[in-house]
């Protein structure tokens, strides 16, 4: 089966392969030689200066690297703004509040853009110290988010960012020094092509230094963990299978020329996607210059539901993922990430063209674009 869901991903033979290495036990030092390659080997993806930024290693999803990095380095004095246009920058917002962080949405519908000016005059309005936390890709629909864009708003206001890159880190070109960031929170299970189970949040060292430990929360105290793992022990028992593939996924990462050539991969094979769907009048939801390279969103065809794409297309090998909440019934998404051949992309084409063809009668009608 091809995994084309936004994670877990399809993994390579040698990273599945890496998940059955030797019993480790978490307090030996092979276990703080592991973290420690692994914590350096995650800054080197975007050659970060470690004397300036620090990866922290967490057991979890993604969501948990995310919930480590707002509940932990927003402390109660700061309001946050989040902005949201998707599910996952809705989730910033569920977040903060499950934390009781004083937060102000910064609202637009999910097919759109971040409201720059609605963001300008929020940071204007509030009194005191503020953060802002945002989405690079919101998977929602497959939109890039334009966080250079964002950043120099916040910039403007002297204010740093908190990233979801959880969809986008080892895909997507991340402005660490530029947007400007002061954390970003991923996972080992998407464009780094690891098993779920090891997430990570990267951190400005001089933001971790002062962030109190513990904060809001015990299991996700983002500095408790940066101060544990620095001493080259771990706060608690870590997923340790998790991180020998996340070893594994990112030599194979670096072997294949870092995150640039996944990129480019990953958009040979979406635009390649892209094309033939076209040709079937299968067009995109979002403009395609606003959209990663990681996952598309598709107009669902008329005359063809959701779970009938889906079910055919998995008999044929392949999972696609459904649109969430409102979407669900006017779109589809295909990822690109994981270890996909070119000859499961000519598969996955051919049973798309087939499905599209038993629809349509000709295969051929077109359907207007958004
Ligand atoms: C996948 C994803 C997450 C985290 O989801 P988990 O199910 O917790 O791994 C968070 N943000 C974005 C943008 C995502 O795509």
């Amino acid at each position: 089966m091809i995994l084309l869901n936004p994670g877990p991903v399809t993994l390579s033979q040698r990273v599945r392969a890496a998940l059955a290495q030797p019993d480790l036990c978490h307090r030996e030092p092979e276990f703080g030689d592991l973290q420690q390659r692994l914590r350096t080997g995650l800054l080197g993806v975007y050659a970060l200066d470690p004397a300036c930024w620090s990866s922290v290693l967490l057991t979890g999803s993604g969501t948990a690297a995310v919930e480590a990095m707002l509940s932990s380095l927003v402390p109660p004095d700061v309001r946050l703004i989040t902005l949201e246009n998707g599910v996952y920058g809705e989730r910033l917002t569920r977040i903060a509040r499950a934390h009781r962080i004083d937060v102000t949405p910064v609202h637009v519908a999910w097919e759109q853009m971040p409201d720059l000016t609605a963001l300008d005059d929020a940071l204007a309005g509030l009194e005191g110290p503020v953060a802002v936390a945002a989405v690079h890709h919101e998977t929602t629909t497959g939109r890039l988010n334009d966080m250079a864009a964002v950043g120099a708003v916040c910039r403007q206001h002297g204010v740093n960012l908190l990233v979801d890159a959880v969809s986008s880190f080892g895909g997507e070109a991340i402005g660490f020094e530029d947007w400007p960031v002061a954390a970003v929170a991923a996972t080992g299970n998407k464009c780094l092509h690891g098993v779920p189970g090891a997430a990570f949040v990267i951190a400005r060292r001089q933001v971790l230094d002062l962030t109190p430990s513990p904060g809001r929360s015990l299991y996700l105290d983002l500095a408790g963990h940066a101060r544990a793992q620095d001493a080259g022990g771990t706060a608690f028992t870590p997923g340790i299978p998790a991180f020998y593939a996340l070893e594994e996924a990112l030599a194979e990462l670096a072997e294949q020329g870092g995150w640039p050539a996944r990129h480019r991969r990953y958009r040979a094979l979406a635009e390649q996607l892209r094309a033939a769907l076209a040709a079937q009048g299968v067009m995109p939801y979002i403009p395609t210059d606003d959209a990663s390279v990681v996952l598309r969103s598709y107009h669902l065809p008329p005359g063809l539901d959701y779970a009938t794409l889906h079910d055919e297309l998995k008999a044929a090998g392949f999972v696609i993922y459904a649109g969430q909440g409102g979407l669900a019934e006017i779109l589809f998404r295909v990822s690109t990430m994981g270890a996909i051949e070119d000859g499961d992309m000519q598969r996955l084409i051919a049973a798309f063209e087939r499905i599209l063809a038993d629809r349509t009668g000709s295969g051929q009608q077109s359907q207007e674009g958004t």
